[in-house]
């Protein structure tokens, strides 16, 4: 790891913060809570066990295409919601906002299938990669306009499981197999 970023500490702690706000916003709503697989599953793991409330769980998988560390822009549904979302309250979880194009594809898509509402908690925040106009309700942090791994962020499918937020040596990139 060239540099840690986020530490397990500082994760943990804004988790708890960010869940104990969103009981607060969903009391009585029992918001479906979407998690976009796979890079927000330890995320998503660690906030709802804050919220306080009745909610559901269902994930979506959506990617743009291939392994690259710089997204191709083009949007394509892997594994849909098994959830009917018409007039629920929704809230997307995810690891990062970059360009902004798969949260677009995602608002655009719930709202185009009638749910009430649809709000989007993101662990991390890169503002200087957007490409589209959105913005997340929730934000746990904004990071720079690097490539992080870990908590979640990959790259071609190896770091999900470190327990914070870093950068990795650029002779990583050059040498994966
Ligand atoms: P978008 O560009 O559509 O906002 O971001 C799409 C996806 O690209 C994110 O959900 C995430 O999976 C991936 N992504 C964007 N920036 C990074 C990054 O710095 N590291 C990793 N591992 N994935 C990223
Ligand atoms: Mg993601
Ligand atoms: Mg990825």
């Amino acid at each position: 790891m060239k540099k840690i970023l986020i530490t397990q500490e500082e994760v943990a702690k804004r988790c708890e913060e960010l869940g104990k706000e969103l009981t607060a916003v969903y009391k009585n709503k029992q918001p479906l809570v979407v998690g976009v697989l796979k890079g927000a599953i330890p995320f998503m793991a660690d906030i709802v066990r804050y919220m306080d409330t009745y909610i559901e769980l269902d994930f979506m998988d959506v990617s743009s295409y291939g392994d690259a560390t710089v997204s191709s822009g083009e949007v394509k549904i892997v594994k849909d919601l098994d959830t009917n979302v018409k007039g629920r309250d929704m809230l997307i979880v995810e690891d990062i906002i970059d360009s902004g194009r798969t949260l677009k594809y995602l608002v655009d898509l719930f709202k185009y299938r009638q749910a009430n509402s649809v709000a989007i908690v993101t662990l991390l925040d890169k503002p200087k990669g957007r490409v589209v106009g959105i913005e997340a309700d929730y934000i746990g942090f904004d990071v720079p306009n690097e490539f992080v791994v870990g908590y979640g962020l990959d790259f071609a499918e190896r770091y999900r499981n470190l327990p914070y937020v870093g950068v990795l040596k650029s002779s990583i990139y050059e040498t994966k197999v």
